[in-house]
């Protein structure tokens, strides 16, 4: 169903256009507010589970991913496809990261080499490379500076979500288990001393 107009948004499961006052998408189904409890963390486990239908990028940061923090990431760590890692795209990340290597092989290894021997055609290569890897840097910063960065996010399910909670306590139960040891034991040893 295709609806235009200004009070429209796109739905970010399979891109259909909605109203902005619909509640839920009327081609997948997908309820909006769902994604607004959507986690990075758990995108990331069903990316890693090749869950890859249960996945939706979402270009507006998650609940557990810091805005800030993906921006100082870009800035000083994003030549080398950190703020991919970090996010779970690790498809990007890597091609960053050895597009990075090219172009540092390049320019440090083989600098001295093509220099003398073929001076043009290695500027003529190596700056178009450099240059590319600049813009898309600087594109990049851009995106997450003005909320353009696709970040893959996924719906806990309801018994996910209860399996997450119980094993929240679980680990709870067990640090206090540990405490009241750690104190007997204490106890213990003021008793015998
Ligand atoms: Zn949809």
């Amino acid at each position: 169903m295709q609806l235009k107009g200004r009070v429209n948004k796109k739905c970010p499961r399979c891109g259909n256009e909605c109203l902005l006052t619909q509640v839920e998408c009327d081609e997948c189904g997908l309820v909006f507010s769902k994604i607004e409890k959507a986690t990075n963390k758990e995108g990331k486990r069903r990316l890693l589970r090749g869950e890859k239908d249960l996945v939706i990028y979402v270009k507006k940061c998650p609940i557990d991913v810091k805005k800030w923090k993906l921006i100082l990431i870009t800035i000083f760590a994003g030549l080398f496809g950190t703020h991919y890692f970090y996010v779970g795209r690790w498809k990007w990340g890597l091609s960053i990261l050895l597009y990075f290597f090219a172009v540092l092989f390049m320019g440090v290894v083989f600098n001295a080499y093509f220099l003398t021997i073929w001076e043009g055609t290695f500027f003529s290569v190596f700056g178009p490379l450099t240059g590319i890897y600049t813009i898309i840097w600087l594109n990049d910063i851009r995106k997450v500076c003005f909320n353009r960065f696709k970040i893959p996010v996924s719906i806990i399910s309801l018994s996910e979500e209860e399996e997450y909670q119980k094993q929240k306590e679980d680990k709870k139960k067990q640090k206090e288990k540990l405490k009241e040891l750690k104190k007997k034991k204490s106890e213990f040893k003021k008793i015998s001393d």
